[in-house]
């Protein structure tokens, strides 16, 4: 009787053993997990369905929805060619609408480590033509690198006029899609479609060629290379102030705010019970910097608030 005590006593000592090995073998195998994954890429044609972002010039040409699945799917098809360890994900592949939030979702759902969005550009005057690349910031070094390599492609071997990077900052204007996605992103623009020369070669089966491959080249440089590390579980927004009473956030008190105003609920305080906020940064640095020029426009008390990014 003692003997089965003690041995049933080795016995569950042996299977508590066990269970804490396997948790800590699955805990040790998890991150192993995710990094052999793959790397996973998200292309995200533009616009879609409903939504044909920039209407065709002409009849005989293409609206920009249908110009960005064309090229996007082309850039797909090389990154599966020539790259085939790299799992490729598109967030539509047929003319569908999908709203930015959806497509900010899916590559969270993907996991993705990189999100390509190609676009077409217009503007009011003709003759401006050309490439641009849309980052969130340039505090985010991947996002950066790979803008930057694209660019080049386009410059060194695809003979573009390239119009160079742009940041929120640089653009005074959010972007949805690389400001929510917590993986480097860059928003691609092809071309101008109101320039009738660039319109023409973006409608053609060799610009769009040109145009993917070149993608699809700097996104392989990417992946080769010793990429720096980014980092948006945090995002830092600066508070300006908090109001018993609604205020609208366009309203004359915020107008030498250099970004957008934000109202938000006040979960802190009864009495205030709405705040503002300005600013949507991934580093400390960057954050540092909004706060001092929005102290500098008036906002004393101005502070930051940290918030994990994403639900
Ligand atoms: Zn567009």
């Amino acid at each position: 009787m003692h003997i089965r005590l003690l041995s049933l006593g080795v016995v569950i000592a042996w299977l508590v053993t066990l269970t804490l090995g396997q948790g800590i073998a699955q805990k040790k195998k998890r991150p192993n997990t995710s990094q052999n994954k793959g790397f996973v890429l998200v292309i995200d044609p533009g616009h879609g369905g409903k939504d044909t972002g920039r209407l065709r010039g002409s009849k005989s040409m293409k609206h920009e929805k249908s110009l960005n699945l064309t090229i996007a799917l082309k850039l797909g098809k090389y990154v599966k060619k020539y790259l085939p360890h790299i799992k490729v994900y598109y967030t539509r592949t047929t003319d569908r609408y999908l709203s930015l939030e959806e497509r900010v979702d899916f590559a969270h759902g993907k996991d993705a480590d990189a999100f390509i969005s190609v676009h077409c550009n217009s503007v009011e005057h003709k003759q401006v033509h050309g490439t641009e690349l849309h980052i969130h910031s340039f505090d985010l070094p991947a996002s950066k690198y790979l803008a930057k390599l694209i660019n080049k492609q386009f410059k060194q071997r695809a003979g573009r006029k390239v119009r160079g990077i742009y940041d929120a900052d640089k653009r005074q204007k959010n972007f949805y899609v690389v400001q929510y996605t917590r993986m480097p992103s860059v928003l691609v623009e092809c071309g101008y479609m109101t320039n009738t020369s660039e319109e023409k070669y973006l409608n053609s089966d060799r610009g769009q060629s040109i145009i993917a491959s070149a993608i699809f080249r700097a996104f392989r440089v990417y992946t080769q290379s010793k990429r720096p590390r980014e980092r948006r579980e945090i995002v830092y927004q600066v508070q300006l102030m908090a109001t018993q009473k609604p205020i609208s956030p366009d309203s004359e008190h915020f107008k030498d705010v250099p970004k957008e105003v934000k109202r938000v609920p006040n979960k802190h305080s009864k009495k205030y019970k709405y705040r503002y906020v300005t600013g949507w940064e991934y580093t400390l640095k960057g954050a540092r910097r909004l706060l001092n020029e929005i102290h500098s426009v008036g906002f004393k008390e101005a502070f930051l608030v940290a918030s994990k990014s994403g639900r």
